[in-house]
This record gives C-alpha cells, structure tokens and sequence, in this order.
C-alpha cells in the first residue's frame, strides 16, 4: 500500500498485547541498541542481557525478522531481537507497562503497521500478528503525515543498520555477539 492513499483507523488502547505476545518477536537495529543503552545507562556487558540471539535456521522467519538482516556471531548467523520472559512477555513490560516507552525500538513504535523501502517510494502494510491488535479500526483516522514520519525514522535505522551488517560479516576476524554489541555501542552513525 502507499503511504498517500490509504486511510485506517487506529488509536493504541495500551492493552499490551503486542508486548506479551511470545510470536511477535522485537527485532532491534543498532540505533535501537544505543538509544536503550543510552537511556538506561548500561554499558555493552549489561544492555546485552536484554537481547536474545535468534540463530538463522531454513525454516519460515517468525514475524518481525524479515527486514533485518542476520548478523555473525559465534554461533552463526542470528537476528538480534528484545528477551522475552518464559510468559512470552518483553523483558521490559511491567505492570502491563513499557518501562523503555520513550526510546522503544523500531517495531514498538510501528506496530500494528510494517513499512517497506521499495526504492522510489515507501510502502506500508499491516503486521502479521494484527489481530491481536485491538487498536487497530478505532480511534481517529492516522495522519498520513504522520505515518510517513514514522516510515522515514524506522527505514532511515534499518538501512543504516544493514550497511553496518554487511561491513560486520565481512569481518575476517571470529565474530562474538559480546564483541558484536561493543561494537555498536562504539558505532556514531547509531547515535541519535
Ligand atoms: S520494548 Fe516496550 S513496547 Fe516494545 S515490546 Fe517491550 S514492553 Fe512492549
Ligand atoms: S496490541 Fe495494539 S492496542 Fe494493544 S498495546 Fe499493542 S499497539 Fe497498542
């Protein structure tokens, strides 16, 4: 769909469901490392207890691994994404509250909608998991505009996150996901 000419209702109710869903996976990109970092005042051996390392296999990606790309690690290949408690809840729910609100990553801030950089234009569609949503045909019409700002700042993170991969897989040197997450922390292009 194109950003210009679709409407939708939505208006987020804060039932939390997107974030006690245990399919619903929270891929983070490296400016989505650096901002929880930064914002919670971790260094790279702490902020890297709140991420799991999901291992590339051939089956179907779970929703939320499509448009990020795998990184190398010591283990292989694996896409990096939010904990999730043995409930399916986000590490950093309580409450029924996110305690990262302000700099929640990427895919929090999109949910229920999924953006796509076809090249010349941006596109958007709906997540996978949009039933869960009951935000979504509610509430007042999304702005475009609005939309459109959002499609800018999470594509900008994940392009810029992509060309940072692909420098790290070419890396002769064994890759950690220790040394992996030292490394973004380190990153300018991931400060905002
Ligand atoms: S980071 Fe916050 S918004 Fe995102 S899934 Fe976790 S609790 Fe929910
Ligand atoms: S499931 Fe929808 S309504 Fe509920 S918290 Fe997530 S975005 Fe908001």
């Amino acid at each position: 769909m194109n950003l210009e000419d679709d409407r939708i209702q939505f208006e987020c109710t804060k039932c939390g469901a997107c974030c006690r869903e245990d399919a619903l996976l929270v891929t983070v990109t490296g400016r989505d490392i650096t901002r929880i970092s930064m914002g919670l005042g971790l260094d790279s051996n702490e902020v890297i207890r709140a991420f799991d390392f999901y291992l590339v296999s051939n089956s179907e990606s779970p929703e939320g691994l499509r448009d990020i790309p795998a990184v190398n690690t010591e283990h292989g290949p694996a896409y990096i994404a939010l904990k999730k408690l043995e409930t399916g809840d986000c590490i950093f729910l309580k409450d029924n509250l996110c305690m990262i609100h302000t700099f929640r990553p990427g895919v929090c801030r999109s949910f229920p909608f999924v953006f796509r950089d076809g090249g010349d234009e941006k596109t958007w569609g709906f997540s996978a998991m949009k039933e869960i949503c009951p935000g979504l045909g509610s509430g007042p019409e999304v702005e475009i505009s609005d939309l459109r700002e959002l499609a800018d700042a999470v594509l900008e993170d994940i392009e810029i996150f992509k060309d940072f991969v692909e420098e790290w897989n070419q890396d002769k040197e064994k890759p950690t996901a220790d040394s992996l997450v030292e490394t973004i922390l380190s990153e300018l292009r991931f400060t905002v």
